[in-house]
């Protein structure tokens, strides 16, 4: 299992540094949210008791404390409000330029989302932008199995990337 960035592990999974989220339906109640990932959609939680859309999704309604929640789809593209942009001194498992940026999807209540901006050159990103969703495959989790033995779960991430003009 190759490492990302990573080479000193020399394939060894580095669970201390595991900065991914444990994707899986045994270790986290919103696997959906990395499932619709996997097919390029990026998705939210929606109440079906009183319709409040959260974002990052949630496993209990926030307004009205529903556990009755259904996936609802967010737009894959949005405009660049503010970004930083680090170039130096990008912590391990990170190329550089590592860039944040808050994106605004044009739609309420889950306008604004945190995100990376990646396959963006170092001073080319600005203001009003648009970018699209990117999926990426992350290291894989190994998952003990028992008797069955260790498996390893496909994991994704996702950040934005700018839309070629
Ligand atoms: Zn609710």
């Amino acid at each position: 299992m190759a490492v990302l960035g990573i080479p000193i592990l020399e394939d060894l999974y580095p669970s201390t540094m595991d900065m991914w989220p444990l994707e899986a339906k045994e270790f986290n109640r919103n696997w959906t949210f990395y499932e619709n990932l996997k097919a390029g959609r990026l998705t939210t939680t929606k109440c079906k008791s009183c319709g409040h859309v959260a974002y990052p999704p949630r496993v209990i309604c926030p307004e009205c404390y529903s556990e009755d929640l259904e996936y609802t789809d967010l737009p894959t593209k949005g405009k660049v409000i503010i970004f930083s942009e680090e170039v130096k001194g990008v912590p391990l498992g990170f190329d550089s330029p590592l860039i944040h940026a808050v994106i605004d999807l044009g739609v309420d209540p889950a306008r604004r989302v945190l995100t990376r901006v990646i396959n963006c050159p170092a001073g080319t990103l600005q203001r009003g932008d648009e970018v699209q969703l990117a999926v990426f495959p992350v290291p894989a989790l190994p998952i003990d199995k028992g008797r069955q033995g260790t498996i390893m779960s496909e994991r994704v991430f996702f950040a934005f990337e700018p839309v070629k003009k």
